[in-house]
């Protein structure tokens, strides 16, 4: 165990580990991250309909910790 988290991208499902070298995780690049980011946050935030984040005012550590913290990044959940 390397104790490295590991997620799959959203957009095209590629391994994407939850550490610097993806600096756009879930997203396994900038790329996806524009294909899929709006529709799955808003419908994903929607959902949790609590804490009010915006991605775009965010930075991807902040956010990443706060999506954690709210449980959204649950491997689960990004399994479509
Ligand atoms: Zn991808």
């Amino acid at each position: 165990m390397t104790g490295v988290t590991t997620v799959d991208c959203p957009t095209c499902k590629t391994k994407v580990q939850w550490n610097d070298k993806f600096p756009f995780r879930p997203f396994c690049s900038d790329r996806c991250k524009q294909i899929d980011f709006g529709g799955w946050a808003q419908e994903s935030f929607a959902i949790k309909g609590s804490a009010i984040l915006d991605p775009e005012l965010m930075d991807p550590e902040q956010l990443g910790a706060e999506l954690l913290e709210a449980g959204l990044i649950d491997p689960k959940l990004l399994e479509k």
